[in-house]
């Protein structure tokens, strides 16, 4: 963690002009960060509120960070991404950004699993925005809300200007693009500045859903709400085909799908097998092979013939699955063990075993608490956020190639990367 006084410390640089688009989580610790290094920050923000998406966060309480030290955080993301975040990450860390928001007057509590939250109250996530606004506003950032980026002025080396929706351009002598990623439009976030950046010739990866339910192309929309659990999600190219990827953790029937935390996590994996051939999902409840489980079932059925195989599903299932999934199998609802075949076995088997979820349908981008894609870490310089080969242009939060998983890491990322490019200037 690195010691720095906050908002008092001033540049022995002359102050520069600093425009930043998107007042989210990294817009905002940008701003704070640069205004408080005694430059003259300008942060645009199209919605007319900043931090929409934090408002929405945590089911609206908005789970700050991940407990836990540095090192530990970063295991969290893929390797490159990880590598990427490392000087940001010791920069600013978990630690600084509580005591931050603690100063604020927000109480935040680390919860068994290491997600840290304010301590329980209804609409949480809005103390947080609050306190992130109260630290720009008072560190004298000039905050223009509902003023829209609508294109990039300048060529590489040197970003001009922003043009606003309207026409006005505002020039700077540095310019913070923290716009985001593309999901949940509603909030703001288009991702269309990757686009742009794109045009100019930064190397960007396209958008690409993460975090996000999975549809499924036969739904069970009379399940909707009933968990699996204690298992694992597995994508495999096609029923039985080889595991691509799995997920521990539950799943919850949507209307159209699948949700729940191994949903989530798997869904960028999904959607990638999906688009790049066959995609076939199931759900590993029983954690044994099939041998162990198959002699069990078999010493049941001499032991005790009378007892409906039903009963045995409940092991595994929940009871108001039972009936439906003996169907789906072929096998009566009220089968007995006795008479149960061994195809009849079989079947059983493969429903505790990977419980068969069949094809994944289109995930769609614009659902996922994350998008993945982005500006590509390789431009980016990750002690400064500073786009290589440009002078006066920085990037930071989801609009890096930044996914991390569920439990606060994507906004620590948004937070640490912000803090990078609001500093060390020149
Ligand atoms: C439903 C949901 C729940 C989530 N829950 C959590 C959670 O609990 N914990 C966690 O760590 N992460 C969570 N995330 C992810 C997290 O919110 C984001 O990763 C994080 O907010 C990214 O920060 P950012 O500043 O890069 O982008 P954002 O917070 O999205 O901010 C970008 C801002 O830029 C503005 N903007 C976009 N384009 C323009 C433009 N052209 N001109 C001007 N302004 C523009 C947008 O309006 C927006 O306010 C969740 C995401 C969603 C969708």
């Amino acid at each position: 963690m690195s010691s720095h006084p906050p908002e008092a410390s001033r540049n022995p640089i002359p102050p520069l002009r600093v425009a930043v688009a998107g007042g989210g989580a990294a817009g905002m610790i940008a701003a704070w960060r640069a205004a408080g290094l005694g430059h003259a920050v300008t942060l645009l923000e199209a919605n007319e509120r900043l931090g929409t998406k934090i408002l929405i966060s945590g089911g609206g309480k908005c789970n700050i960070t991940h407990a836990g030290p540095v090192p530990e955080l970063l295991r969290a993301f893929p390797p490159a991404q990880a590598r990427f975040l490392r000087p940001g990450l010791h920069e600013f860390d978990n630690a600084e950004v509580l005591e931050l928001l603690r100063r604020e007057g927000v109480v935040t509590q680390a919860r068994d699993n290491g997600r840290v939250f304010p301590l329980d109250r209804p609409g949480s996530a809005a103390l947080v925005t609050a306190a992130f606004e109260a630290l720009v506003r008072r560190a004298g950032v000039a905050v223009r809300l509902g003023a829209r980026v609508a294109a990039l002025q300048g060529a590489r080396p040197r970003l001009e200007a922003l043009v606003l929706a309207g026409g006005e351009r505002l020039e700077a002598d540095r310019f913070i693009l923290a716009t985001g990623g593309a999901s949940y439009p509603r909030t703001g976030t288009r991702g269309e500045v990757l686009g742009w950046l794109a045009a100019l010739g930064v190397p960007v990866t396209p958008w690409f859903p993460a975090l996000a339910p999975i549809p499924l192309r036969r739904p069970r929309p009379a399940w909707e709400g009933v968990a699996l659990r204690g298992g694992a999600l597995q994508l495999r190219a096609g029923p039985g085909g080889k595991l691509l990827a799995a997920h521990t953790g539950d799943i919850l029937f949507t209307r159209a799908g699948i949700s729940g935390p191994a949903a989530l996590e798997l869904s960028r994996a999904v959607e990638a097998a999906r688009r790049s051939g066959e995609a076939w999902l199931g759900y590993a409840i029983a954690n044994q092979g099939e041998a162990p489980l198959e002699a069990e079932l078999l010493d049941l059925q001499g032991g005790n013939p009378h007892l409906a195989a039903r009963t045995w599903l409940q092991r595994w299932l929940p009871e108001r699955l039972c009936g439906p999934a003996l169907e789906e199998a072929g096998l009566p609802a009220d089968q007995r063990m006795n008479d149960l075949p061994r195809a009849g076995r079989k079947a059983l088997l493969a429903l505790v075993l990977a419980f068969p979820l069949g094809e994944p349908g289109p995930v769609d981008l614009e659902r996922g608490e994350v998008s993945a894609g982005g500006v590509r870490l390789e431009a980016v310089e990750p002690r400064t956020m500073a786009l290589k080969g440009w002078d006066n242009l920085r990037v930071c939060g989801e609009l890096l190639d930044i996914d991390g998983p569920v439990g606060g890491y994507n906004l620590q990322a948004a937070f640490s990367t912000g803090y990078l490019a609001g500093c060390q200037y020149d």
